[in-house]
């Protein structure tokens, strides 16, 4: 049976940069479900769908086909044969991700794709439902969260260091505007699960972070070992 590391929390609460690291540590696969979300937002926004249009997001569902790829441990998104990794990372794709992904019919489809993967492969899952909705039985779950400000202080630092220039309110706002809608939602809403374990990383390093999560998994193998 393969080993699962759920890993579910708010935007920019450090998830897949902890997750990779965690994914190398371990030697598990890492799968960031969000680029899944991302790539889905993607072909709406080059078909010209609205984001509010959910019947033409729902017929147009078929056609897109979202498979997962590894180059040199890199997880590649793969959208209807094209690689979109270098084109999903972007604020807007962002928010049209947040804005489809409350649809059902997008959901139903990526969440197939991520328990096959988790099904045969030692993985460590990063998203909004995994512990709750995708992977109900991983063996390790967490819910990694930061305060608004830490996380928006931490993008406004990303983006001015590419040379992005930026305006560190509109990324709060936008932070709490998009943790909201996660958190509301109807279909597998942003929750933490009930045998989820707490991680606050506002007043921690990553390195702080990888080890923190990295004992919560020794003690919880330990633990199934007895
Ligand atoms: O994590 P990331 O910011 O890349 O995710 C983009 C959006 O995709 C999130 O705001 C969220 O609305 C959606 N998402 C989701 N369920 C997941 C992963 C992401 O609804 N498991």
């Amino acid at each position: 049976m393969s080993i699962n590391i759920a890993i579910d929390g708010p935007a920019g609460a450090g998830k897949s940069t902890i997750a990779k690291k965690l994914a190398k540590k371990l030697g598990f696969v890492y799968v960031d479900t969000g680029a899944m979300y991302r790539a889905m937002a993607y072909y709406f926004l080059q078909h010209g769908i609205a984001a509010e249009d959910e019947k033409t997001i729902a017929e147009a569902c078929p056609r897109v086909e979202v498979t997962i790829a590894y180059e040199g441990g890199e997880q590649q998104v793969i959208l209807n044969g094209e690689n979109v990794n270098g084109v999903i990372r972007t604020e807007e794709v962002g928010n049209m991700a947040s804005a489809t992904s409350v649809y059902p019919v997008v959901r139903t489809k990526l969440v197939e794709l991520q328990q096959q993967l988790a099904a045969k492969t030692d993985v460590i899952m990063d998203g909004r439902d995994i512990g709750t909705c995708v992977l109900p039985g991983a063996q390790v779950k967490i819910y990694l969260t930061a305060s608004s400000a830490t996380r928006a202080k931490r993008r406004y630092d990303e983006l001015t260091a590419k040379g992005i220039v930026c305006d560190l309110e509109e990324i709060e706002k936008d932070i709490i505007d998009r943790d909201y809608r996660d958190m509301h939602r109807e279909t597998s809403p942003l929750k933490q699960a009930e045998d989820a374990v707490l991680v606050d990383s506002s007043e921690l390093n990553i390195e702080e972070v990888v080890e923190a999560i990295y004992a919560i998994y020794e003690k919880a193998e330990k633990e199934q070992k007895q």
